[in-house]
C-alpha cells in the first residue's frame, strides 16, 4: 500500500461524510512539540497502526442564530457523534479490504489525561487530535488553541482511524492561519469566561501568547460537565438535613447532569462555541456574518 491508495480513502471517507481529510504516520506525530507537550506515546495501546487518517465534519452554519443555547449545544454535540460514526464506517471499510483499523474517538480522555477540560474549547475533540490535524495539515491553531481550518475556520469536530496501511503523510500548511490578538482577538473579546489571552506585548505573535484557561472554558462549554458533577456530588454530601439533601437531589441540576451524561452525551462538551461564531477565519465566514445575530456581536469593536 502506498499513496495510491489515498485518493481513494479521501473519496470514501468523503462519502460517509467527512468535510475533511488528513494523513499522519506515528512518527511524525511524535516529533511533533504539541503531542510531545502532552503526550509521550499516544499510540502505547496499538503500536502496531502506524498511520493515522484525520477526519472532520463542519458545524452547521444555521446552528449561529439559534436562540436556544441547548439547541446549540445538542447541535454540535450531533456533529460530534456524527464524526464517530463516519469514522467507524470507514475502520469497517478498511477492514473489508484487508487491512487493519481502530476509530480514535474525539470525545475520549486520552492515556494520560482523566480530565475532560482536555476538550475545550467547544469540544471539536481532544488535544491528540487537534495535534494530529495539525501535523496532517487540516490546519492550524488559534489564539485560544482551537483548530482553525482555511475552510471552515474552527467550526468543525475531529474524529480519526488508526490503520496499518502504510500512508504517506500530507504536508502540514506553511502559515498560521490566525493573525493573533493584535489584528484579531475577537475569539477573547466575545469569551463570556474570560479564558482566552485578552493582553498581549506590542508585536506578540499567536505562538507567543496562545493560551486557555480551561478551566474558566468549561463553565461555560461544559456546563454541566464533570467539574459540576463533582461539585453537585460534594453539596450533596456535604447536606446537613435530609430534606436539604433531598432538595439537591431532585433539583433541576440533577436533571441536567443526567440529560448530559444520557441524552446529550457530546454535546455535554459543546455547551458554548461563541468563540467559534466570532472567529472570521474560513471561507464560510462570509456566510455565517450575514446572520441577523452577528450584527450587535461587537456593538464598539473589539
Ligand atoms: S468562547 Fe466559550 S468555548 Fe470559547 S473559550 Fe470562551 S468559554 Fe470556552
Ligand atoms: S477569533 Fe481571531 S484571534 Fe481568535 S482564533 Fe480566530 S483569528 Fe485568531
Amino acid at each position: 500500500m502506498s499513496e495510491d491508495i489515498k485518493p481513494a480513502l479521501r473519496k470514501q471517507a468523503a462519502d460517509f461524510g467527512a468535510d475533511l481529510v488528513g494523513f499522519t504516520t506515528i512518527e511524525c506525530l511524535k516529533q511533533s512539540a504539541d503531542v510531545a507537550e502532552t503526550w509521550d506515546n499516544p499510540f502505547a495501546h496499538a503500536p502496531h497502526l502506524r498511520s493515522m487518517i484525520v477526519l472532520a465534519i463542519r458545524l452547521p452554519l444555521g446552528v449561529a442564530g439559534a436562540a436556544d443555547e441547548k439547541a446549540i449545544q445538542n447541535a454540535g454535540g450531533i456533529s460530534a457523534h456524527r464524526i464517530e460514526s463516519i469514522a467507524r464506517k470507514l475502520a469497517y471499510d478498511i477492514e473489508r479490504g484487508g487491512a487493519l483499523s481502530l476509530v480514535v474517538p474525539g470525545l475520549v480522555t486520552d492515556y494520560q489525561s482523566s480530565s475532560t477540560l482536555e476538550f475545550t474549547p467547544a469540544g471539536q475533540g481532544s488535544k491528540l487530535l487537534r495535534a494530529a490535524a495539525v501535523v496532517a495539515g487540516l490546519g492550524t491553531r488559534g489564539l485560544n488553541n482551537m483548530l482553525l481550518t482555511p475552510e471552515f475556520g474552527p467550526r468543525i469536530f475531529l474524529g480519526a482511524v488508526l490503520t496499518n496501511l502504510e500512508l504517506e503523510l500530507d504536508r502540514q500548511l506553511p502559515d498560521e492561519l490566525c493573525p493573533g490578538l493584535e489584528e484579531c482577538g475577537r475569539c477573547a473579546a466575545i469569551c463570556p469566561a474570560e479564558a482566552i489571552p485578552r493582553q498581549a506585548p506590542k508585536g506578540a505573535s499567536v505562538t507567543d501568547i496562545r493560551n486557555l484557561d480551561e478551566a474558566a472554558c468549561a463553565t461555560h462549554a461544559q456546563p454541566y460537565g464533570v467539574d459540576k458533577f463533582v461539585d453537585h456530588l460534594k453539596l450533596i454530601f456535604a447536606s446537613n438535613t435530609a430534606e436539604q439533601r433531598n432538595q439537591l437531589i431532585r433539583s433541576q441540576t440533577t436533571a441536567e447532569l443526567w440529560q448530559n451524561v444520557t441524552v446529550l452525551r457530546h454535546a455535554a462538551m459543546t455547551g458554548c462555541q461563541k468563540c467559534w461564531q466570532a472567529c472570521p477565519v474560513g471561507a464560510d465566514y462570509d456566510r455565517l456574518a450575514t446572520s441577523p445575530h452577528r450584527k450587535d456581536e461587537f456593538p464598539i469593536g473589539v
